[in-house]
């Protein structure tokens, strides 16, 4: 393919190799669950921008929305010169996130300054230096947001010092054989031996762990959680950044719980492609720093804003938090069928459209197969289907295909997979 191949050297060439790019596809036009490359070739995108486009890439809806943004104005400063569209998805923001009202938003660019400003909200609100969180988490690639990340390769290679007072405890993940007892009697031995509760501003938690395997948090641990904040004044932080807007089945992943956070991040999907995020968490705690304390200049883009809007409004009358169960049902009965015929599926979970298929070496040892997930995400893409993987070992295949895709693209990308996973 050479107008991929001539890209890919000159990138090669061009663009740190700090930032790795998993497949020489050059990305032409992409359209719902559809890309198109620099050579014409066509691929089904189960990655979906790593779940950033849930409504679907160009979604006709998000682009009028944006394109009247692009008109009217670009960019003031919401620091400076606010504008309605912030106003309108802060309150539509307060009314869908699960929490007690009154609630408050605050807007910022990235996942990882979102879980940076929870931090420093829940510090302001707290008085207390330290936060807990979680083996085989990642919270992101700002200094804070690496201290909290859990795994270690590759994000955290090189880059210490990290800031301090920073604990984990493992994450229960049960197909590993790590328990929720497990992971609660380590946090009781953090209290006991290395900070005192007194001393822990925040508990930071993905409900499902996005990068670290997609290992969904059992329910009576998120309670023990909560029910260990409530007990020594410790904000609970909900990382929805992977798991919302729909992706669950849910809007966000904490719903499954009825579990309440004080503080919930969330990125990705909530522009649908556009570089915004948001924090939003009980009006006390979101009032708990100075004024002017916290912002950025391109926090709350009105361009974001607009497609933000645009993304929820499309979330809600397309059903597509129905449309992830749906999807959900859909891929993981292929992929449980599939895994009767071949032995290196170790195992295949949901909740929703947040799937997972566990390559393994051997399916009773759980043993990972991080090779043959490497080879079936090149494989795939020279077949047609862009897929991803992740886990702490790195052999989890996820997909996180729009969930505006149709049962045809579905079966087309899971057709692609299965000769994929034969060929290698
Ligand atoms: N938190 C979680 C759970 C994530 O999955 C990610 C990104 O993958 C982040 C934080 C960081 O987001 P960003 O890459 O936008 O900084």
């Amino acid at each position: 393919s050479p107008q991929n191949q001539a890209l890919h050297e000159r990138r090669n060439a061009a663009i740190s190799r700090g930032m790795s790019t998993m497949l020489p596809v050059y990305v032409k036009r992409a359209q719902n669950a559809e890309l198109w490359d620099e050579d014409g070739r066509r691929y089904v995108d189960f990655a979906g921008g790593i779940a950033v486009v849930n409504t679907g890439h160009v979604h006709p809806r998000v682009k009028e929305a944006v394109l009247e943004q692009l008109d009217a104005f670009t960019h003031t400063c919401v620091m400076i010169t606010p504008y309605r569209v912030a106003v309108e998805l802060a309150e539509k923001l307060n009314s869908l996130v699960p929490g007690p009202s009154p609630k408050k938003t605050m807007f910022v660019t990235t996942g990882a300054e979102a879980v940076e400003n929870a931090i420093k909200i829940a510090r302001a609100h707290t008085g207390r230096p330290a936060v807990i969180a979680f083996g085989g988490g990642f919270h992101g690639r700002t200094f804070m947001a690496m201290a909290l990340t859990g795994k270690v390769t590759p994000y955290k290679v090189g880059f210490g010092p990290f800031p301090g007072d920073v604990f984990h405890a493992p994450f229960p993940i049960e197909y590993h054989g790590v328990s929720v007892e497990e992971s609660l009697a380590a946090i009781d031995q953090l209290f006991k031996y290395v900070v005192e509760p007194s001393r822990v501003a925040a508990i930071i938690v993905e409900p499902v762990l996005g990068e670290g395997g997609f290992y969904a948090a059992p329910k009576e641990f998120l309670q023990q959680l909560r029910k260990l904040c409530d007990q020594h004044g410790i904000v609970f932080i909900a990382d929805e950044i992977q798991t919302g807007f729909g992706r669950t089945g849910r809007m966000f992943a904490m719903e499954h719980h009825g579990i309440e956070a004080d503080l919930t991040t969330m990125a990705k999907s909530l522009a649908g492609g556009f570089p915004l995020a948001a924090i939003v968490g009980k009006s006390n705690l979101m009032d708990a720093p100075v004024t002017g304390g916290l912002g950025g200049t391109y926090a709350a883009s009105p361009v974001g804003c607009a497609a933000a809007l645009a993304v929820i409004d499309v979330m809600q009358k397309e059903n597509l938090c129905q449309r992830a169960e749906q999807i959900g049902v859909r891929v993981k009965a292929r992929l449980g069928a599939l895994q009767k015929s071949l032995s290196c599926i170790g195992d295949v979970r949901g909740p929703g459209a947040m799937i997972a298929m566990e390559l393994v070496k051997n399916r009773d040892a759980h043993s990972p197969d991080a090779d043959l997930a490497k080879a079936l995400v090149q494989r795939s893409a020279q077949n047609g289907l862009v897929l991803l993987s992740c886990g702490v070992y790195s052999n989890v295949i996820r997909f996180l295909m729009p969930l505006t895709a149709s049962d045809a693209i579905i079966d087309e990308g899971l057709d692609i997979l299965e000769r994929s996973l034969r060929e290698i």
